[in-house]
């Protein structure tokens, strides 16, 4: 069967994410993907697609890479899925081993659960029942940054700050309290990124003086705000994060879910902080892009405040029907091998400087008013006005026409509003890189023409 024939019959049947549906009958057709592999998709036309957005930002590898195939397949003949509530398996008890390994220091117990949203919505149940088994029930606020993104579950979106996700359903959310973000796009003329967080950190300060007694945790995106447009702020911010967290008696959640696994230039992004959070939230890449799982890293400190005599109600009693799936650990497993074997870090170092050469003309384009790295993070935010920075209205999308022009050309770029970004598979290679900003370029031509 042809494209044709699967767009049809995919509008009878189906709802797709983060949509308007009514775009997939003409602005934005549906794009029906066969196969995968390595960084690129194939249609059923045999036309082919670099993922330069990693699929949502999950895939590391590549598409049908060879290694977590194979691991995948020897874990199917065995074992698909068992309950994880008083039962356990070899992927599930190996891979809580190898992230309590490879996490920063402290974080000795791994929760796990099934997405992302989810990994959200059990630190912050374990930080606000943490507090509660120590008799402090008082503690029932979050601390979240403007622009953060946590996902999209009522929890997790409630500790989020993008409104186009969360203004409508703002009467169903818990109140949380908003601290401005350290995101560097805002610093002054000569104002370096270091300068700029660490200047915004007394907001955070302030904050947690003033609410402190009521605060169970400060939740944040380490040194990349992702879906809030690729905004992006200085290590220093966290480390000072941790050290007034610890000082006000108040947990750090580092969700990095999105930056986590080498996204940022270090295996973890808080690693360039060099700080460890109470609780470490993890999904997207954990398993390689191939199965739904997320886990949750803890201290034993956390751990100890829910470990009693049943008959005394502490535990934690939260689970999801698929927490600890084996196909997904042992994807996790051959994932994290991976990193292991081969130096990606150090093979990242270098894509990322091909990436920051691909984009160099970028700079001086009259609509870009930054290009943004961060390791394999890459962003270009487009305005209407450069010396201004004053924006294009969202109505007229332009980033869409990115978005369109990129698929002509072969390249899945998706950008968030008026920001084009990279964060391809760590197997793309360094000609893949030029295609993919010059057909950026050529797209951003097309999108700032009136
Ligand atoms: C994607 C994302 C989430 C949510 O993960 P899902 O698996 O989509 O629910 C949470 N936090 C961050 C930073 C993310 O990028």
């Amino acid at each position: 069967m042809n494209n044709q024939t699967w767009v049809r019959r995919d509008l009878e049947v189906l709802w797709h994410p983060c949509s308007q549906m009514k775009d997939h009958e003409a602005n934005m057709p549906l794009i029906p993907i066969k196969s995968g592999r390595g960084v690129w998709l194939e249609d059923f036309e045999g036309k082919r697609y670099l993922d330069a957005i990693s699929s949502w930002w999950v895939n590391l590898f590549g598409h049908a890479n060879p290694i977590i195939n194979q691991a995948i397949k020897d874990q199917l003949d065995t074992l698909e899925h068992v309950i994880l509530g008083g039962f356990t398996h070899e992927a599930a008890v190996l891979l809580a081993e190898k992230l309590v390994e490879i996490t920063p220091p402290g974080l000795n117990k791994c929760f796990y659960a099934d997405n992302g949203s989810s990994a959200i919505e059990v630190a912050l149940k374990m930080s606000f029942h943490f507090w509660r088994n120590l008799g402090k029930t008082q503690k029932t606020k979050f601390i979240t940054l403007e622009n953060s993104y946590h996902g999209e579950t009522l929890g997790a979106l409630a500790v989020g700050d993008v409104a186009l996700y969360k203004e409508t359903y703002a009467p169903l959310l818990m109140e949380v309290i908003t601290v401005p973000s350290p995101d560097c796009y805002h610093s002054e003329a000569g104002e370096s990124w270091e300068a700029y967080s660490i200047r915004r950190f007394a907001d955070m300060k302030q904050t947690l003086a003033r609410h402190a007694d009521q605060v169970c945790a400060v939740i944040v995106e380490p040194l990349v705000q992702c879906a809030g447009g690729m905004r992006m702020y200085h290590p220093a911010y966290l480390t000072m994060l941790r050290e007034a967290c610890n000082q006000y008696g108040v947990h750090l959640i580092a969700d990095e879910i999105a930056v986590g696994f080498g996204r940022t230039g270090t295996l973890f992004a808080c690693e360039q902080a060099s700080i460890s959070p109470d609780f470490l939230c993890l999904s997207k890449g954990l398993s390689g892009g191939y199965l739904p799982l997320s886990a949750v890293l803890t201290t034993d400190t956390v751990y100890r405040a829910f470990y009693d005599d049943y008959q005394n109600l502490t535990a934690f009693l939260h689970s999801h029907s698929y927490t600890g799936n084996a196909l997904a650990c042992r994807a996790a497993l051959a994932t994290i091998g991976i990193f292991q074997e081969q130096d990606v870090i150090g093979n990242n170092r270098r894509l990322a400087a091909a990436m920051a050469k691909a984009v160099e003309r970028f700079q001086d384009h009259p609509n870009v008013a930054e290009v943004r790295q961060t390791g394999m993070m890459m962003a270009i935010e487009l305005v209407k006005n450069k010396s201004t920075r004053e924006a294009y209205p969202w109505q007229q999308r332009r980033g869409l026409k990115v978005y369109r022009h990129a698929l002509s050309q072969g390249v899945l770029l998706r950008p968030l509003g008026n920001v084009i970004y990279f964060m391809p598979p760590y197997v793309i290679t360094e000609k893949e890189i030029e295609l993919m900003a010059e057909v950026a370029w050529q797209g951003i031509q097309l999108a700032v023409r009136d």
